[in-house]
């Protein structure tokens, strides 16, 4: 099963960097979106290809006429956050009035519900599980946040669930679509999106592709814009990541369309046998010596992981 997705966010909207963390600075570079979007939608409208947006509440605000072209051409849309901020860098009230904004924007475009979220550069992590609380409650049923490996903002390392499953929320169930990783000898490489995606080369990802049973994507518009401005401020590696393999991406993006079938997320929850997915509990519990309790995925009442949060 391979799933395409895309999160629809300008250029600029890069992760840990001060020149780009906030709506004050994002008006001082120019919009990029338009074009960007024109050239993913008419190649997956020529190959008949169906997939999720999800999108930042902040596009669908400035630009409603982006969320009115994704579901025009029949794409499935969902929240990514309304400003792109990680989960693990707010308080969870923040968290939730941000979510719901995105939600409630979106929504009023497009009239259809959203129910689908994907956090900005899956920053769910092990002390921000909390989250799955708030997701809940604000009616999202499916999520794509879980990065089961080690990533410089987000991440939960050392979680061995790298296929769809369940979590159980008060007794409610979240339908968990996490990033798949690709397992040589002992590291786990992540190659089917964003970064990963524009530094592999494609002779190597069609060989992990054809080897994988769960392939789960992530495309940005920025990934395919080479004529992109550089931030000046990003620090080395965060250029290398956000620059490295722009010139040949789109082509690359191409053959991968060509090469491979895909499935929208909605497409692929109907696939899937959920009786037979693993089912993971959060749970709060006390960890330590930490007074407050923390939320914890639970499989058949032991804690999964085991790191102690402070
Ligand atoms: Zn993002």
């Amino acid at each position: 099963m391979n799933i395409l997705t895309f999160d629809i966010e300008e250029w600029f909207h890069i992760l840990d960097n001060e020149s780009t963390k906030t709506e004050t600075n994002w008006l001082n570079y120019e919009s990029r979106i338009h074009r960007n979007m024109d050239k993913i939608l008419d190649l997956l409208a020529k190959n008949d290809q169906k997939a999720t947006f999800f999108c930042l509440g902040w596009i669908a605000e400035k630009y409603p006429e982006i969320i009115r072209q994704i579901d025009a051409f029949g794409g499935e849309i969902a929240s990514h956050s309304h400003l792109h901020q990680l989960v693990f860098e707010q308080d969870r009230e923040s968290f939730k009035n941000d979510l719901e904004r995105s939600i409630k924007t979106i929504e009023d475009i497009t009239g259809k519900k959203i129910t689908t979220y994907r956090a900005p550069g899956f920053s769910i992590k092990e002390e921000s599980l909390w989250a799955f609380e708030y997701l809940l409650e604000l009616g999202i049923e499916t999520d794509c946040s879980v990065f089961p490996a080690k990533r410089a903002h987000g991440g939960i390392v050392n979680f061995d669930i790298k296929e769809p499953f369940l979590i159980n929320v008060r007794g409610e169930m979240i339908k968990e679509f996490p990033m798949n990783v690709f397992r040589v000898k002992s590291s786990d490489i992540v190659f089917s999106g964003g970064g990963y995606f524009r530094f592999y080369p494609y002779w190597l990802i069609k060989n992990m592709m054809r080897q994988s049973k769960y392939v789960m994507t992530y495309f940005h518009p920025r990934d395919f814009d080479y004529g992109q401005p550089m931030i000046k401020d990003l620090s080395k590696i965060r250029k290398f990541k956000s620059y490295v393999g722009l010139k040949k991406a789109f082509p690359k993006f191409e053959k991968l369309i060509n090469d491979f079938d895909f499935l929208s997320l909605d497409q692929a929850e109907r696939q899937v046998n959920w009786d037979n997915a693993l089912t993971v509990s959060l749970q709060q519990r006390r960890q330590g010596t930490i007074a407050e309790p923390q939320a914890v995925f639970t499989n058949g009442g032991m804690p999964m992981l085991s790191k102690v949060h402070q």
